[in-house]
């Protein structure tokens, strides 16, 4: 039985990771774990939040064909998704999860047009902005560049033309409840 791929994308301090977490739990789903450039944060960890790899083993992985997607994103770094993780867990029938950027869903879409992808949005900037803050990760350079590319990544998410779905992170456990919906309402067809 083939899995089904369910991508994941919003502004940053939306809520993306905890919704994956969770979703990853209801749907005994796997989570794919990204390569990425940047520099890790305290909190993080290797191999379980992200691969934490140098710009020379991106790009090398990237020529060898190894990645699925991948993008620049904030700061110029590459975040991308190993390829071979995301085939074994479909060709095993499981739901996998990516929580990947606008760049990245749109590269999915084109060799998966069956995945399902959902753009969560925050219910109001203000709220997007106290979490950024609250949660404490990011310098104040890296929130306002995080915040000043929100309207303009909303406005692409929806005019690329790469999500089926927008949903507004009201609850985390109302959107998480949303998406577990539109997961087996797609695996019962
Ligand atoms: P952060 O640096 O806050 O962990 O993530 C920044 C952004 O990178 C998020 O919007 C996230 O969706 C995106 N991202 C994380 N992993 C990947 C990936 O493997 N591919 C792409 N294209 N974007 C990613």
């Amino acid at each position: 039985m083939a899995g089904c791929l369910l991508i994941i994308s919003g502004p940053s301090g939306v809520g993306k990771t905890t919704i994956c977490k969770q979703l990853a739990q209801r749907l005994d789903a796997f989570l794919s774990v990204s390569l990425t450039t940047r520099p890790r944060r305290d909190n993080e960890v290797d191999g379980v939040d992200y691969k934490f790899i140098s710009v020379e083993e991106f790009e090398r992985r990237l020529a060898a064909g190894e990645l699925l997607e991948y993008a620049k994103v904030y700061g110029g770094q590459y975040y991308g998704t190993p390829a071979s993780p995301v085939h074994q867990a479909l060709e095993a029938g499981r739901v996998v999860i990516l929580e990947i950027d606008i760049e990245g869903a749109i590269q999915v879409m084109r060799r998966f047009p069956d995945a399902i992808s959902i753009f969560v949005l925050a219910p109001t900037p203000e709220e997007q902005q106290d979490r950024l803050i609250g949660r404490q990760k990011d310098s104040p350079e890296a929130i306002r560049e995080r915040l000043g590319k929100a309207d303009g990544e909303i406005r692409y998410a929806y005019e690329c033309g790469a999500y089926r779905h927008f949903l507004v992170n009201r609850t985390v456990e109302g959107t998480v409840d949303q998406i577990v919906q539109i997961v087996k309402e797609k695996m019962a067809r």
